[in-house]
Parts: structure tokens; C-alpha cells; sequence
């Protein structure tokens, strides 16, 4: 992996092309913009429309914070640090994380870009109101906290 420095400075680089370089950077601002509003939006929600008594949604949202962390040292155990030894297998693994770690204090690398962000968020979204119905509304926000934080 190409991630024997770290750089406290600068920027790493995927694209050449400047147009899809900009699409991969993400402004923080924007991502809190998006899961802010979903967050306080579900919960109340949930609340008013689906009957999730408080006490019910504190614990759910403060459980889905725990399994934030869960679900991010899953990611970070299988996925993005795996074991990569064809050059596209290490080409994902820098897309996709390698370069987080080649410049760790890149505000713009710190978030996945919107697109694939609002649609894997969708899928996990989808994934826990399969298994656990509404309370989904109060268990999701602690999630998404737990990735924004
Ligand atoms: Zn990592």
C-alpha cells in the first residue's frame, strides 16, 4: 500500500482530471447539512407519527451509536484496510480509504461524497426498518450521529 508517510499537509490525489477530482472531495458542511435535518426530522417523526415513546428513542438512537462504532470496525477490519495484492485491489482500497490515511487532515477526504453517501445511508436505512420496523426512525439518527461525529 502506498501508505508508508503520512502527510500532515496538502492533499492526495485520485483523478487527474480536475472535474472528477472535485467529485470526490466533500465538504463536511455539506454532509451535516444532509444528516442533521434526517436525524432531528426522523426522531420526531417517530415521535409524533409512529407513537415511539422518548425513553423508547433514547435508547434506540443510543444504541445505534454503539452500533455505529460495531459497524465501523467491521468496515475498517474487513473492508477498507483488506489485504490488497492486484494493483486494482489496491487502487480501491486507496479510493476508498488509503488516502484518508496518506493525508489524515484533509478536511475534504473525511466524508464519502454525497451520492454514494445519501445512498449507502438509504440502504442501511431500508436494512434496519426490515428488521426492526419503526423503531428504525430513532435507531438510524444514533447511527448516522455516530458517523458524523
Ligand atoms: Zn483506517
Amino acid at each position: 500500500m502506498s501508505q508508508e508517510t503520512i502527510k500532515n499537509k496538502g492533499r492526495g490525489r485520485i483523478f487527474e482530471n480536475d472535474v472528477l477530482e472535485f467529485l470526490t472531495r466533500t465538504n463536511p458542511l455539506v454532509i451535516y447539512c444532509i444528516y442533521f435535518p434526517v436525524i432531528g426530522g426522523m426522531l420526531y417523526y417517530g415521535h409524533v407519527h409512529k407513537l415511539l415513546g422518548f425513553r423508547l428513542e433514547a435508547i434506540l438512537f443510543v444504541t445505534g451509536i454503539l452500533f455505529w462504532s460495531l459497524f465501523e470496525y467491521f468496515a475498517h477490519r474487513f473492508l477498507f484496510h483488506m489485504p490488497a495484492n492486484t494493483p486494482r485491489a489496491k487502487r480501491f482500497v486507496f479510493i476508498m480509504h488509503g488516502i484518508h490515511h496518506e493525508y489524515p487532515r484533509d478536511k475534504g477526504r473525511l466524508f464519502m461524497p454525497v451520492i454514494p453517501s445519501v445512498t449507502l445511508a438509504t440502504i442501511i436505512f431500508l436494512t434496519m426498518r426490515l428488521l426492526m420496523g419503526w423503531n428504525a426512525l430513532a435507531f438510524f439518527p444514533g447511527f448516522m450521529l455516530g458517523y458524523i461525529c
